[in-house]
């Protein structure tokens, strides 16, 4: 069996790793789709140490196989996957902060993960990992349950409250995904901050109720919309560091800022400029399992649109070059995946 894995700054391979074979308390699941993320893509351009485990983490497939003592999930099941709940035992657990616990976290990215993530025909992973997934939910939404459980997560922690102005800043998936969480949360008018014009189309069509370029054009819109106070809240989906300060300067004094999108490098702020509105300003990361189920449920039920997304789907063959292309911006697709089983 091929494994797409990035080893290093610019260096992709199809690495050849044996069939897996489900060990206690492992499912074997057969991946259907799964999704390049901004993190597979920034691995590859900055070489971060990243786990093969990893390397592919937004998919849907189909139980294969499980190994002994596995009862959450059974063969042919749709599933996909995140990090376990807490194992009761370590530190953090003990703290009462399962949603920290460093075993669980282990077996996500640490000693105990996965050989391979899903860019690969099949992988084995912790079945207490996997989350069940709708039967009628299709391939391609499948392959979004992931980032969309990122974006519910981070407006669920967030300070939201419904009748808000939101703003979402920065369109690729995080942030179309955050937006349309932020409609279902209540968010009483959602303003797209982006300054492709083909995202900001696509942040319409996604629910958005409006959308603008960053700058003069935000601050007209903010202006109009709400008397010159300013938004109440922002989520700073944009993956880049240079937007956390432009988020605490779009909200109104006392607003907050809830950042979401995985940034690289350093960020400057304004110290002042945060003081003085009192801003909030949270952070979110992954998301639970029970959040993956919901994400599942809103989309069978139409009220998330996922599939939306979804540009194109690639083979395995495909792939290295294809990463290479989202590195280098020759492509502006939101989100591409691949079907390990094709080509
Ligand atoms: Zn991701
Ligand atoms: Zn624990």
């Amino acid at each position: 069996m091929r494994a797409g894995v990035i080893r290093g700054k610019g260096t992709f391979e199809l690495a050849e790793m044996p069939d897996p074979v489900p060990e206690a308390g492992e499912a074997v699941v057969e991946i259907h789709r799964c999704g390049i993320c901004g993190s597979d893509v920034h691995a590859y351009v900055e070489g971060w140490n990243y786990a093969p485990g990893i390397c592919g983490h937004e998919w849907i497939g189909t139980v294969a196989a499980v190994g002994a003592g596995v009862t959450l999930v059974s063969e042919g099941d749709r599933v996909a996957a995140g990090v376990a709940p807490g194992c009761g035992t370590c530190e953090e657990c003990r703290a009462d902060l399962p949603e920290y616990c460093r075993v669980a976290q282990s077996f996500y990215a640490g000693k105990r993960a996965p050989k391979n993530g899903g860019f690969a025909r099949a992988m084995s992973l912790a079945a207490n990992r996997l989350c069940k997934l709708p039967a009628n939910l299709g391939d391609d939404a499948g392959a979004v349950v992931e980032p969309a459980s990122v974006a519910l997560h981070g407006v669920r922690r967030s300070h939201l409250r419904v009748g808000d102005v939101a703003t979402v800043v920065g369109c690729g998936p995080i942030g179309l995904l955050t937006l349309q969480c932020a409609r279902i949360a209540g968010a009483g008018h959602v303003v797209a901050v982006e300054p492709d014009a083909g995202r900001r189309a696509r942040a319409l069509a996604l629910g958005a109720d409006a959308a603008v370029a960053p700058g003069d054009e935000l601050r007209a819109h903010l202006e109009q919309v709400t008397g010159g106070l300013r938004a109440d809240i922002a989520f700073d989906c944009a993956g880049v560091p240079q937007t956390l300060q432009q988020s605490v300067d779009m909200v109104r004094r006392g607003g907050s800022v809830m950042m979401i999108g995985v940034a690289g490098g350093e960020a400057t702020m304004v110290p002042m400029r945060w003081l003085a509105k009192e801003v909030t300003v949270q952070t979110s990361m992954v998301f639970t399992l029970d959040e993956m189920a919901i994400i599942g449920d809103l989309a069978v039920s139409g009220r998330i649109n996922l599939e939306g997304l979804v540009d194109g789907t690639i083979t395995l063959d495909e792939l290295g070059s294809t990463i290479d292309d989202l590195a280098n911006r020759r492509t502006d697709a939101v989100k591409l995946l691949v079907d390990p089983r094709a080509g």
